[in-house]
């Protein structure tokens, strides 16, 4: 599960066509040695999906069972799973039978012993997103030995992650920004808001519709009602307002009664 070490990252960069052999299962000796001391990071549906698995809110979870990673490059805040603190570095979800979240474990975690990555490339005149993958290959994870043999894209499918990307798609293309001209650093306010619109949906939502967001937004009626009742809408409407705050696309619209007031 990422963020392996980079002595553990093989350098090829494959395909979803790339084949590879190897089995995870109760028996192997290695079981649950990946769940320990290792960086996890969290994606939006990720916390979605924990948090409601658990039922407490998303502040709750990120509270307990999180903690938060700028990235030194891009100033992005992520959040990571937290392991113990003791000298085995558990996990919370682990135990001896394994994942105890298992039908709702993280992305990274569905992914491994693959790991996943997206870059910008020239296609003709236009810059295009790609997603490429690479293998994870730590001296304890004994998964390799098997003979069962599979596509990159036949594991994806089999660990239920298509979903997962399906999901973080658009979020994930946010975080290429620092790729685009013109995008700065993130001030501690900007990152405070997507810190929130990432993760802290119920905090997210709260903000929405406690504050003064309707009067100064012009939302579609359908719209607001959706993202009141379902949760992935709300997720998905935090990708938009993300892509507005940080000026990568005129996605939401200012009011015109809310700029005649403050013009005045
Ligand atoms: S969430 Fe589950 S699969 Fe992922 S590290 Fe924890 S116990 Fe292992
Ligand atoms: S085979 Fe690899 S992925 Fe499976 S439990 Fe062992 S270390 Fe973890």
């Amino acid at each position: 599960m990422p963020l392996p070490s980079m002595k553990d990252i093989e350098p090829t960069q494959l395909t979803l066509n790339s084949r590879f052999k190897f089995r995870c299962h109760k028996g192997v000796k290695c079981f649950t040695q990946c769940c320990s001391k290792i960086d996890i990071l969290l994606t939006p549906y990720d916390i979605l999906r924990m948090k409601n698995r658990l039922g407490i809110t998303s502040e709750e979870f990120l509270e307990k069972y999180t903690y938060m990673h700028i990235d030194e490059k891009t100033s992005h805040p992520f959040a990571l799973l937290k392991m113990s603190n003791d000298k085995e570095g558990k996990c919370p979800f682990v135990t001896a039978d394994g994942c105890t979240i298992y039908t709702d474990r993280p992305l990274n975690c569905r992914y491994y012993p693959v790991g996943q990555a997206i870059h910008k490339k020239l296609e003709g005149k236009k810059t295009v997103d790609e997603e490429f993958y690479f293998f994870v290959r730590e001296a304890h994870c004994l998964g390799y030995q098997s003979d069962r043999e599979w596509s990159i894209n036949e594991w994806k499918v089999n660990q239920g992650a298509e979903l997962y990307d399906d999901m973080n798609r658009e979020w994930k293309t946010i975080l290429l920004r620092d790729g685009i001209p013109g995008q700065e650093r993130l001030n501690d306010q900007k990152r405070a808001m997507f810190y929130m619109a990432s993760y802290d949906l119920d905090r997210f939502k709260s903000y929405i519709f406690g504050g003064r967001f309707l009067d100064v937004f012009d939302i579609d009626r359908d719209e607001i009602e959706k993202i009141k009742t379902d949760e992935i809408a709300l997720m998905k409407f935090g990708f938009k307002y993300l892509k507005y705050i940080l000026m990568l696309e005129e996605t939401l619209k200012v009011k015109k009664e809310y700029l005649k007031n403050n013009n005045q």
